[in-house]
């Protein structure tokens, strides 16, 4: 456990000095240290840990809706989770539309592997590039463990000191559930031979990197940029950001008051201001949409 925790650490100080020296920087350059073999970043991956495994579909999948696999002894604290999700309008309206939908089949599960993250993946698509089904898996403590600010900068507001006497682990989860549902929506609107062909490209890419002296200005990584739309770690920061747009709309639907509500949405701005200054635009629109309007700061 302790040398996973140093692992850790010394990966979030990598990403640190990264992030802070790429400010104002014109061109961004991947990070050496910070992606694992899928070329996914190591703080992204300390929290949604690894994709589910692929299984074969089965026949509930056909038949479209939401399938809850929830051991017996976890059923209790997964339903306070749904019910803290389905509290919001966001929550209700999501879960509704899988729910009703006959052509999409959506997994949910749950264990202990992870137990404080979460992850989406297991998908999907026929043969007219529909996405058909996908797979969530909740860590068993869910509603415990608050996200890096980097790629997290949603979820990690409610790391705030206030947000910590008010606001309980049940909603903490549920944050995270709507993160999920973020990239379930996103998946659902990609194109899936992109989304593919980044799956298969980028542990390619990765290898030449690892294997190059790290230099992305090799002509092989250009052109596998260019395939790709983007390097590894662009590609998982705007699937992370779609995650956290969701889950913003979630917060926002949950704390509709001032106070509260305006420290959470200041302090998610300082962290997009710091790490995901590029993607504030997405941030910004779900703001503008709040109907109560109340925009904290967020013009
Ligand atoms: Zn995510």
């Amino acid at each position: 456990m302790r040398s996973l925790r140093i692992a850790i650490i010394f990966a979030l100080l990598a990403s640190l000095s990264f992030s802070f020296s790429r400010i104002g920087r014109a061109v961004v350059q991947p990070e050496p240290l910070d992606t694992n073999e899928y070329g996914c970043p190591s703080l992204v991956a300390a929290y949604h840990g690894a994709e589910p495994l692929p299984t074969t579909p089965s026949r509930d999948d056909q038949g479209g809706g939401i399938k809850e696999e929830i051991p017996d002894k976890y059923a209790a604290r997964y339903q306070e989770w749904k019910k803290e999700f389905l509290s919001t309008d966001a929550g209700r309206n999501q879960w509704a539309y899988y729910q009703s939908n006959r052509h999409f089949a959506l997994t949910i599960q749950l264990s202990r592997e992870n137990a404080e993250g979460a992850t989406t993946g297991n998908y999907r698509w026929n043969e007219a590039g529909q996405l058909v089904s996908a797979t969530i898996t909740l860590g068993s403590r869910l509603d415990q463990g608050y996200p890096n600010p980097i790629y997290f900068p949603v979820m990690n507001s409610l790391l705030l000191p206030e947000a910590q006497n008010r606001i309980a682990g049940v909603t903490l989860a549920a944050t995270k559930l709507a993160h999920e549902f973020g990239h379930v929506n996103r998946t659902a609107k990609v194109d899936p031979k992109q989304y593919q062909l980044q799956s298969q490209l980028m542990p390619q890419y990765n290898r030449i990197f690892l294997s190059n002296g790290r230099d992305a200005n090799d002509p092989r990584l250009l052109e596998l940029t260019r395939q790709l739309g983007g390097t590894p770690v662009e590609i998982w920061e705007d699937r992370e950001y779609w995650g956290e747009a969701n889950a913003m709309v979630y917060l926002g639907d949950r704390f509709t008051e001032n106070g509260l509500r305006c420290s959470l949405f200041s302090r998610m701005r300082q962290s997009i201001d710091l790490y995901a200054k590029s993607y504030e635009g997405r941030f910004l629109a779900i703001v503008q949409s709040t109907p109560s309007h109340r925009f904290c700061g967020w013009q």
